[in-house]
């Protein structure tokens, strides 16, 4: 009996090894899970309001940036005089009120989405986590350099860290009704 159990293990034991070395190969050659890749879904023209004024002029259209970190135009600027009031677009919640950089910056959660939009440069009115609701001011336009010496709006939205037109959030009757361009707005894509 002896004989046969040191048989046995001394039989099995490479067997053993081989399997445990080979099992890691194994799971290597299976391919890993793919990730979904399912296209960004369009943004709800659900806004009401303009964030400024009912007709303002966009300075500067929306440029997407060919890169993370590449040179572009993040959002629309909205030509405004300064102290003028600045509404959420869309019901939602205060994400942010704060400075960043000298500059008075605002971040709405778009209610029912997963978009934010952001104002800058904006004195708040409002504190991070007030429910706000469409057309509601939520701040005054501050002075700033960003579009020279005219002051503007700059108005951004995101999805995740990625960069949307903001106007896309506009429907038709705001829209059309809405800018009066001074500068063409470069074509998306
Ligand atoms: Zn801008």
């Amino acid at each position: 009996m002896r004989y046969v159990t040191l048989w046995t293990l001394w039989t099995a034991l490479p067997l053993v090894l081989t399997a445990a070395l080979l099992s890691p190969l194994a799971w290597a050659d299976t391919p890993p899970p793919v990730p979904p890749t399912a296209p960004s879904p369009r943004v709800p023209a659900l806004a009401r309001a303009w964030p400024v004024g009912t007709r303002p002029p966009v300075l500067r259209g929306w440029r997407p940036p060919p890169t993370a970190y590449g040179p572009g135009h993040r959002g629309v600027d909205l030509a405004a005089p300064a102290g003028s009031p600045v509404r959420a677009v869309a019901p939602g919640r205060v994400l942010f009120a704060g400075r960043v950089a000298g500059r008075g910056v605002l971040s709405l959660e778009v209610r029912g989405t997963d978009l934010r939009t952001t104002y800058e440069p904006v004195r708040a009115s409002v504190g991070e986590g007030d429910q706000v609701e469409a057309g509601e001011v939520v701040g005054t336009l501050e002075a700033g350099a960003h579009c020279g010496t005219a002051p503007c709006l700059h108005w951004g939205l995101l999805r995740g860290g990625t960069y949307l037109d903001p106007l896309t959030l506009l429907p038709p009757w705001l829209l059309n009704g809405g800018p009066s361009r001074l500068l063409p707005v470069p074509p998306a894509g």
